[in-house]
């Protein structure tokens, strides 16, 4: 099993070609390598959960997600290479398994699929234990690991964002990665999260609850490239991140990063930034979720 390794994160200049006079610096922290699967900010929200299930003695981790989770296939990962046996509750029925659920499954994750109005019980901890009897010693992650131990996990990364940027873009699903770096980073380096659902700013009421009163100002979200909404693509966000490939040769995926990006160098050519303003945006990873569309793109 090869390892995880911090040590390949790197920060990449994006082309000048992508942002001409526009602004300052346009960088990319390239959290995706960290490792293919368990990528990005999701080994973040997991590692400070894992440790604690280990040396809190606990052997089984119990997570949820629906069929496309980068999530549960990241923790299938990690919790095996911690030693730990995993479970995962999923939403649905998926009568034929998708790539990630295949994946959790060769990860030697156990599937107890569950109904969508079931899944409505995820945070109900005597629920999950429930279903989950047949093991004990059971560490509950909520969906996306949204903790405190994923929050804190995640404000790990603040240690890659030099306070020479003025401007943090990156990927929002449950926010739990956005609110982490808003407790760590100077309040004055401006956060501005992604949101790929259709009608998705509503969750900034919820992030708002975990971030530090001192810290809640300056972050802000948008939710108007959703692409027709969570895990929709098209045709022009294909060509975008392709694109993109070509020019800076990153691959983007198509739930979360390609919209970021797309979303990014809207507001960039829509002079959104003073021309001194230096940007970093996130690579959170996921791009084992480009499964369904691999033919369509050029990597
Ligand atoms: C899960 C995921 C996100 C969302 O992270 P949150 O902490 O839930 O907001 C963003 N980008 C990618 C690639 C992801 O897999």
């Amino acid at each position: 099993m090869d390892t995880i390794s911090e040590r390949n994160v790197a920060i990449q200049p994006l082309s000048t070609e992508w942002y001409y006079n526009k602004v300052a610096a346009l960088d990319m922290l390239r959290l995706d390598l960290v490792h293919p699967v368990v990528s990005g900010n999701k080994w973040y929200k997991l590692r400070l959960n894992l440790k604690h299930a280990v040396d809190g003695g606990f052997k089984t981790i119990v997570t949820f997600g629906g069929g496309y989770s980068n999530h549960l296939v990241a923790t299938a990962y990690a919790a095996k290479m911690f030693g730990l046996r995993s479970v995962g509750i999923v939403r649905g029925s998926h009568d034929m398994l998708t790539p990630t659920l295949q994946q959790c499954t060769a990860e030697g994750m156990e599937l107890i699929f569950v109904s969508h109005e079931d899944y409505k019980n995820k945070h109900e901890p005597a629920w999950a234990t429930n279903l989950v009897s047949h093991f004990d010693e059971l560490f509950i992650i909520p969906e996306g690991g949204d903790n405190e131990w994923g929050r804190q996990g995640a404000g790990l990364i603040s240690r890659f964002i030099s306070n020479n940027y003025t401007h943090i873009l990156l990927s929002v699903g449950t926010g739990t990665t956005l609110a982490g770096l808003r407790n760590k980073l100077d309040v004055k380096q401006q956060i501005i999260g992604f949101v790929p659902m259709k009608q998705g700013g509503y969750i900034k009421d919820t992030i708002a609850k975990h971030i530090i009163p001192e810290k809640n100002d300056n972050w802000e979200l948008h939710d108007a490239w959703h692409f027709g909404g969570f895990g929709k693509c098209n045709d022009e966000l294909l060509r975008f991140m392709n694109d993109f490939y070509t020019v800076n040769t990153i691959p983007l995926d198509i739930v979360y990063t390609g919209k970021m990006m797309y979303g990014v160098q809207a507001l960039i050519s829509a002079g959104a930034f003073a021309p001194d303003s230096r940007l970093l945006t996130i690579h959170t990873g996921g791009l084992q979720g480009n499964a369904s569309v691999k033919d369509q793109l050029v990597y």
